[in-house]
């Protein structure tokens, strides 16, 4: 990154790859990022990590698309394997603006006029602004006329949303991280934070070290296992009935907070009744935990003064991750552990923006700020705003849609800044379906996997080169600020976005993102007292917000829950199988996620030198005893098959890893995790089973 002395200009920003929200100063020379250094920002306190100092080389790389591109005739829409995206010219050609706007909104309107609204659908990401986010699900409401607009929150965190939707009446986390500073105990639930949340992980082991007790459940070991003061390892799936016996443990021994389960929640009785027969003893043979371990455990949550609990996708990524969510829900509310200082529930959010992108209505089922679509009177309220009539029918979510392009029922897509040919389950499935669309418009930095696919191709904006909004797990909004010029015919994302919604017909007129955060705050209560200017100003303001000139609140609902009572509710929950249990044919787990140096299907990460040249390829990683069962040293190759298909890619020891468990990074399209994943969706959150798969190993290019 060059000598940092040497830079002419000085950009704040925020980091734009995990939703820790670190800020960060841009060391700008000559229009180029030299370097990169931390701010003290509310989440980073002067921190980054890695990926934050390194990654920032990606939007100049030789890849990166600086003209509108649109596909040849005769050329397949599929996967080509020798396709270079840094050549793109032998499927695709260049175009002027207008020609690639035009074709790319007319194959769009001709789809709606022949097939009707819902013939449309759109994928948003979290890796865009919240300005972006708003603008995106506004075309898909009030252009496509449907509300099949969804984004990857559905893979990440969609069924910890349902659960706290349901159970707390918001989605959001009630307490930021910095509040482990304050906690007596903190526990880390299928998170791998030093990995995931690097930042995060920072103030984890500040706060053990001042003394917090941190217990760490998962069924694989981490860094953070250093600093814990207990690590147990339950046997994948097996939450649910861990999480159970612990709430036995709290009820039987009368641990349970009854002056605040009175005053602040509903259906204690009905949860302390399900759970009385479900003891440490008779979950035990689920969760693979011994039972004096799940009492000590229990008490040690229970009877701290104040307590948080943390969790990643390892919790949400089930059949049963709203279940999950639930059981930590309600452990917290027993135990009276929400609603002051060192006390919380938090699901770590993964991607930069997936808070904002999901507050901003980027979410089939509602609209911004979670006003549900089928509600009329709150749908009246955007109808008003926008001027138009709004579909009362929740949309598709991301598999779903994937399963309607399948049927013959969705038959075009505008896709910004996502990857679903990378990052979706089944991917042989996922990527037929793309194939098979007859009009596909990416808006993207690169041409990815999925654009491979598109019939026209957008240069969009890369986060350096853009103003705008985004909003960290822990509720702040922060702002973005551009440090270098778009390359070539690059675009502003807002402004592609704005001319596809000019040729739907709808007179939109934003001169800049300002405008567009201006016309959120008259359909989101949460962006009271947030206005850009403070943003400006500030870098940073937490919401809910009091008033213009307070900060705000970092921890919530010590009163009430934003629910119809005020209350919060107990959700009992049966512990249930994974949806597909190893058996003699397919005996080991197979479990996906992201390496600390990449991020998702890595299109930003992986044209990052620093990052690539730490991690250049696919690894599985295996404990100790598997590798030698499978006769294999590391660096040996290994193949893993599933129902839905095989990889083969090298072996890396891994002392956290459990016998009978892999684990693949899904950021490699040379060896594809998502070909192997199980698309069974949890019935609630419809997020996909990414955490379990029935799988067989194999030494070698194996059998
Ligand atoms: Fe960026 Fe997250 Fe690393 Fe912070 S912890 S520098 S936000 S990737």
């Amino acid at each position: 990154h060059g000598d940092s002395r040497a830079a002419d200009r000085r950009v704040d920003s925020v980091c734009p790859y995990c939703g820790v929200g670190c800020q960060l100063t841009y060391q700008v020379k000559d229009d180029a990022i030299l370097a990169v250094e931390g701010r003290d920002g509310p989440s980073n306190r002067n921190r980054l990590c890695v990926k934050g100092r390194f990654g920032f080389d990606y939007p100049r790389h030789a890849a990166r698309l600086t003209m509108p591109l649109i596909r040849k005739p005769g050329v397949a829409k599929a996967l080509d394997p020798d396709f270079d995206p840094a050549n793109p010219s032998s499927h695709f050609r260049e175009a002027s603006w207008d020609e690639a706007l035009e074709l790319a909104a007319k194959g769009l309107v001709d789809l709606k006029t022949t097939h009707g609204p819902a013939a449309l659908a759109g994928f948003g990401s979290a890796k865009c602004t919240n300005e972006e986010a708003w603008l995106f699900q506004k075309l898909v409401r009030t252009g496509f006329g449907s509300n099949h607009v969804d984004h990857c929150t559905r893979l990440c965190h969609a069924s910890s949303v349902a659960a706290l939707m349901e159970c707390i009446g918001s989605g959001a986390v009630t307490a930021s991280f910095l509040q482990a500073l304050e906690a007596d105990v903190v526990v880390l639930i299928g998170c791998n934070p030093a990995v995931n949340h690097p930042v995060a992980a920072t103030f984890f082991k500040q706060a053990a070290k001042q003394g917090t007790r941190i217990v760490i459940l998962d069924p694989r070991g981490q860094a953070l296992d250093a600093y814990a003061h207990r690590s147990l390892r339950f046997t994948p799936g097996g939450d649910v009935a861990l999480l159970n016996a612990m709430l036995n443990v709290i009820v039987t021994e009368d641990l349970v907070d009854h002056d605040y389960v009175d005053a602040h929640t509903e259906g204690f009785a009905a949860l302390a009744e399900h759970v009385r027969e479900l003891t440490p003893e008779v979950m035990a043979p689920s969760c693979g935990v011994d039972p004096q371990a799940i009492r000590e455990v229990a008490r040690l949550y229970a009877t701290a003064e104040r307590a948080m609990i943390f969790w990643g996708m390892g919790i949400s990524q089930h059949v049963h991750g709203t279940d999950n969510a639930r059981c930590l829900i309600s452990l917290a509310l027993a135990c009276g552990h929400t609603g002051r200082p060192g006390t919380g529930l938090h699901p770590l959010r993964g991607q930069n923006n997936v808070q904002g992108a999901s507050d901003a209505g980027l979410i089939p089922m509602v609209l911004p700020d979670y006003q549900p679509v089928g509600d009329a009177q709150l749908r009246a309220a955007f109808e008003e705003l926008w001027n138009t009539p709004l579909d009362e029918t929740p949309g598709l979510t991301v598999v779903e849609i994937m399963d309607a392009i399948r049927d013959g029922v969705i038959r075009g897509m505008y896709i910004l800044g996502e990857n679903p040919a990378m990052s979706d389950p089944d991917l042989e499935h996922a990527r037929a379906a793309l194939g098979q669309l007859e009009h596909l418009v990416v808006q993207d930095l690169f041409v990815t996997e999925t654009a491979q696919f598109a019939d026209v191709v957008l240069p969009a904006s890369a986060w350096p080169e853009k103003d705008g909004t985004v909003t960290n797990t822990n509720r702040q909004v922060q702002l973005g600020r551009q440090a270098v010029p778009l390359p070539g015919q690059a675009r502003p994302d807002w402004w592609i976005i704005q001319e596809i919604a000019r040729r739907f017909g709808l007179g939109w007129d934003y001169a800049h993102p300002r405008e567009v955060f201006a016309e959120m705050k008259h359909g989101m209560v949460s962006l009271d007292h947030i206005t850009w200017e403070r943003l400006e100003r500030e870098g940073s303001v937490t919401y809910p917000c009091p008033a213009d000139d307070a900060p705000g609140w970092d921890v919530v609902f010590g009163d009430a829950f934003p629910t119809a009572s005020g209350k919060a509710r107990f959700s009992p929950t049966v512990p249930l199988p994974p949806d597909e249990p190893i058996d003699g044919d397919y005996p080991t787990v197979l479990t996906t996620g992201r390496q600390l140096e990449h991020w998702h299907t890595g299109a930003m990460t992986r044209r990052a030198r620093v990052l690539d040249d730490l991690e250049p390829e696919a690894v599985a990683s295996l404990a100790p005893g598997e590798l030698r069962r499978l006769k294999l040293v590391p660096g040996e190759p290994v193949t893993i098959v599933t129902r839905r298909g095989r990889i083969t890619l090298r072996t890396r020891v891994d002392p956290g890893m459990t016998e009978g468990m892999v684990f693949v990074p899904f950021c490699y399209a040379e060896a594809a995790a998502n070909l192997l994943t199980n698309p069974a969706l949890d019935p609630y959150g419809k997020i996909p089973e990414f955490k379990y798969a029935a799988c067989r190993l194999s030494p070698g290019d194996g059998p």
